[in-house]
């Protein structure tokens, strides 16, 4: 039995117009996915050699875990396949800051991951387990093996089964978050459901923005909240984020409890605002109830104006708790001044690297725009400049716009490339009950019945059309 990270994300999908489709990394990150680490806290380093080791090791982190899990999917593999010589008794003492906290609920994939890879762990020589005090992380202390799934020391694991593979969204301890295609078959992934949903839930907002390519105005259509609760439904479990925009989503009425009821249905409800109706948002919102959002991303779409993020990033460092924002520029609109713009003000407030979402331009709705506004396409080079001090991420037409493939090592884009539109993601317009693989596309499809859509998804995955 093999594991294979096919592919690796930093962040969440905030793009509600197409795919993050590359991430390009202050420094290159390596994966070693047929070698196991586990974190520890608060004892040594270890490697655990022995088959009987390993298996104590397991059994523990599943008794120590979800009971149910190991009573309905464990307890068979455990006892009949690999545990016939080991005793609950005899297992070791993991320190409760060690347990892998994975939790499953009805929607969540969880299960079925948990049995594959513990599977997977029982048939590994070794397994080292490294140890996190301080929350520092300390890989170099280990002997080898290193590498995956370091993913088990993160403090929260959200998991869906799109198709043949898993999807493992790992938030850790600073609020960062890192997605991994994990697959434990030896056969190319296959896709039954998008892996994230662009999902458009209103035509309302009155920013004017010169270069909207939306049919967006002041009194624009929402969509019913039953289109949004059955759109969820028919995913859970499988897809496991939506990238919500508009319009302003801010505007839409149930706004909140769309929020909530895909966050109750594990799905990751991340959304696109535009930076100026973020600040007024906050301003208005009680900080309790900002905590919401803290397991998912926002996508703030930025407007030249310092002082928006300013007070943004203000507000949220009163709260203990972690917004985790991806700013979205884009090429033509906007220039290298906005991204030394956005760095001056972030690190006034914050120590992470802010992430920074570079979206291509797409031709503005309103036909007369005014040219002159138009920028120099943005340089590659002139972005590598600042990858010390912000991840950069590109939708695929960014990646198109900016031949960002000619600058990256192949083994760099085949791990970090996320897939064109439709391959992986698509788009779904709620609001006039459409669907395209993004937002920009010439071909909308009507929404007639879901079972259809996702049909014609899985065309698109096989380079047909529908
Ligand atoms: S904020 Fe977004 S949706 Fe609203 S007008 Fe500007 S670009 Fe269009």
């Amino acid at each position: 039995m093999c594991m294979r990270i096919e592919s690796i994300r930093i962040g969440y999908e905030t793009n509600s117009s197409s795919s993050h489709s590359f991430v390009l990394l202050p420094e290159p990150r390596k994966t070693d996915t047929d070698r196991a680490v586990m974190k520890y806290y608060g004892w040594g380093p270890e490697l655990l050699t022995t088959p009987e080791e390993i298996a104590g090791y397991v059994l523990t982190q599943a008794l120590e875990n979800d009971k149910e899990i190991f009573q309905t999917v464990l307890g068979d593999i455990l006892y009949n396949e690999f545990l016939k010589e080991v005793k609950i008794e005899d297992a070791p003492e993991i320190d409760h800051a060690s347990i892998w906290e994975l939790k499953g609920s009805k929607y969540s994939a969880l299960p079925n991951f948990y049995r594959d890879f513990l599977k997977w762990l029982l048939k590994q020589k070794e397994i080292g387990i490294a140890v996190d005090n301080d929350n520092e992380p300390e890989y170099d202390t280990l002997p080898e093996p290193k590498g995956f799934p370091q993913v088990l020391y993160r403090r929260k694991v959200f998991v869906s089964e799109p198709g043949n593979y898993y999807l493992l969204l790992c938030k850790g301890w600073d609020g960062e978050v890192t997605r991994y295609r994990v697959s434990f078959k030896d056969e190319p992934l296959k896709p039954e459901y998008p892996e994230s949903i662009d999902v458009k839930i209103t035509e309302m907002c009155d920013n004017n923005c010169w270069y909207c390519f939306e049919n967006v105005s002041h009194n624009g259509r929402h969509c019913s909240f039953e289109a949004f609760t059955r759109l969820v439904s028919e995913i859970a479990g499988k897809t496991l984020e939506i990238a919500i925009g508009g319009g302003n989503p801010l505007k839409h009425p149930q706004f909140m409890d769309m929020i909530r009821y895909a966050k109750e249905r594990g799905i990751i409800p991340n959304f696109t605002v535009n930076i100026r109706d973020w600040v007024e948002f906050m301003r208005n919102t009680p900080l309790e109830k900002l905590k919401l959002f803290e397991d998912l991303g926002i996508g703030l779409s930025w407007t030249g104006v310092g002082w928006h993020l300013d007070e943004i990033l203000a507000l949220t460092q009163a709260s203990n708790w972690i917004l985790n924002y991806t700013i979205h520029i884009i090429n033509r609109v906007h220039g290298t001044e906005d991204i030394e713009r956005i760095l001056e003000v972030w690190y006034k407030h914050r120590k992470d690297k802010p992430k920074i979402l570079v979206l291509g331009f797409k031709k503005p709705r309103e036909k007369n725009f005014p040219r002159f506004f138009l920028k120099e396409v943005l340089k590659f080079e002139d972005l590598q400049k600042y990858s010390g001090k912000a991840i950069f991420l590109f939708d695929d037409l960014a990646v198109e716009q900016l031949g960002v493939k000619d600058y990256v090592p192949p083994e760099t884009w085949k791990l970090f490339y996320q897939g064109a539109d439709g391959e992986y993601t698509m788009f779904v317009d709620l609001v006039n009950m459409k669907y395209a693989k993004n937002s920009y596309s010439g071909r909308k499809y009507k929404i007639t019945k879901w079972g259809e859509m996702f049909k014609h998804f899985r065309r698109w995955g096989k380079g047909k059309e529908v």
